[in-house]
């Protein structure tokens, strides 16, 4: 049987089994499939998974429950979950160059949620203990317990401002982080958009974190993480990294040397859905001295490990071990520098000036709109985006003054800097044709317009089919 038989009748045979017992959900998994092949996906945290991927996930490994670790399980006969978590681990490992690798995290917030832990479990509980002289929490009496639960509360986290690029869960109050330590953050600076390590040093220094969190969701630029490590070193914090939006371009070694965070920092998180292109969820690496705090992550914070999940991570893993990963993963910052360098040319503004990763944030304020009016028109005309705050933005985060636009998705789809240069012209005959209307949500768009977008969206992707080998019928 061809490859595209084989995918195309897997898929087909498991949408008629859910047709079976719930027919709507079989149209709605469908559906998505034909909306996502025709629409201009530009989500930078978004990406399209192999099929290889997608097919390890839907099976009998999500029946089993295998709390616990390698070897060292809570529940018996996890024979087949320990093969499908060490060929993870060790693709995950090779893959990164990291000594230590744990693929149990169901999402990038519990991704992040171990590492803290295990941050605060080796610079808090530990002393704690050895202090007392005990071996674990259980020993303590509850005067010394209540002293090391009141020590855990307010440690301190540095991590990067939410209007320049950081992420909830680096210390912000709507997340659990934001709850567990007294953040400050730092930004960018405004002339250059870009992070400012001198101003980032001081704060540190006045600041005396015990964790300084380097990464972002919406931050243009290569981020320098051995100068961040420099900088905790001088003041004893531990450094970690949450790579979840860029893991691609360090799987395929486009950010190296002072640009790699495994390298570099003491613990580092990440996505695996995301310029990754796995299946959704999370990974934490970290330097051997972390392992066992890591390896206290279930249960700790996380439940038992989603071994269909977890099967998916290492085929994804295996696929970016490949030639073809590091090709793929220049390719996406190829795009992304030529879509903003076709904006600007149309006269947008790129906030920091362009890109050096996977994604460009545009300042529509330019255009008399917020990131709200602005991803609205862009998506009634066929392109998908989402709105983001700018550095210093005035909008907030809900309205927003710009949009986030990411290249990993479209360039797994095959398209390439010419067909960026349309999109930019796209995107500029939409922002330009829009009119804000009388609220922040508010616009005007002629239909002729987002019509007449709309069509040469698809027509643009007529030529890279998603998903070839899969024919739904
Ligand atoms: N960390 C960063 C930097 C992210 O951008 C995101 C998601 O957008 C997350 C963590 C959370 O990932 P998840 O949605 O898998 O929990």
């Amino acid at each position: 049987m061809s490859a595209l038989n084989a995918e195309s009748t897997a898929f087909r045979s498991a949408l008629d089994a859910v047709r079976a017992v719930e027919p709507r959900i079989a149209d709605a998994i469908a559906k998505e499939l034909t909306d996502q092949r025709e629409s201009l996906k530009l989500i930078a945290s978004e990406n399209y998974a192999s099929p290889a991927v997608l097919l390890a996930m839907g099976n009998w490994l999500s029946d089993k429950y295998a709390e616990g670790t390698i070897g060292r399980r809570f529940y018996a006969g996890c024979q087949n979950v320990d093969t499908v978590e060490s060929v993870a681990v060790e693709h995950a490992k090779a893959l990164f160059n990291a000594p230590y690798a744990y693929v149990q995290p169901h999402s990038g917030i519990d991704a992040n949620l171990v590492a803290y832990w295990a941050i605060l479990a080796d610079r808090v509980e530990a002393p704690a203990l050895a202090k007392v002289q005990k071996r674990n929490v259980n020993d303590m009496t509850d005067a010394e317990w209540a002293e090391l639960r009141a020590a855990f509360g307010n440690q301190r986290m540095l991590g990067m401002s939410l209007d320049a690029g950081g992420h909830l869960t680096h210390g912000f109050r709507p997340n659990i982080s934001g709850k567990m330590f007294d953040q400050r953050s730092y930004g960018v600076d405004p002339a250059t958009g870009q992070i400012d390590y001198a101003a980032l040093r001081t704060s540190a220094q006045e600041f005396k974190p015990l964790v300084i969190v380097g990464g972002y969701s919406a931050y243009p630029r290569k981020v320098n993480f051995r100068i961040m490590r420099e900088i905790a070193d001088e003041v004893g914090a531990t450094f970690m990294v949450d790579m979840a939006h860029f893991a691609g371009l360090v799987a395929g070694k486009v950010f190296t040397g002072d640009f790699d965070p495994i390298a570099n920092a003491h613990i580092v998180t990440t996505t695996t859905h995301k310029s990754l292109r796995g299946p959704r969820g999370g990974a934490v690496f970290c330097q051997p001295e972390l392992s066992d705090q890591v390896d206290r992550g279930c249960p700790m914070v996380l439940g038992g490990p989603l071994a269909h999940v977890m099967a998916a991570k290492a085929v994804a893993f295996a696929e970016a071990r490949r030639p073809e990963f590091a090709d793929y993963a220049q390719r996406i910052v190829d795009n992304s520098q030529a879509l903003a360098a076709g904006l600007t040319s149309r006269g947008a503004t790129v906030v920091s000036g362009g890109t050096d990763n996977h994604l460009v944030l545009i300042d529509v304020d330019k255009y008399g709109l917020t990131g709200r009016q602005a991803e609205q028109a862009l998506l009634d005309s066929g392109i998908v985006t989402n709105r983001n705050s700018i550095p210093q933005d005035p909008n907030g985060a809900w309205y927003t003054s710009g949009i986030r636009i990411g290249t990993p998705a479209l360039t797994t789809r095959g398209l390439g800097t010419g067909e960026m240069d349309q999109i930019a012209e796209l995107m500029h005959t939409v922002l330009t044709s829009t009119k804000a209307g009388a609220s922040k949500a508010k616009f005007d768009l002629a239909t002729a317009v987002s019509d007449r977008v709309s069509k040469q969206a698809t027509e643009l992707l007529a030529d890279f089919p998603l998903y070839p080998s899969v024919d739904l019928g």
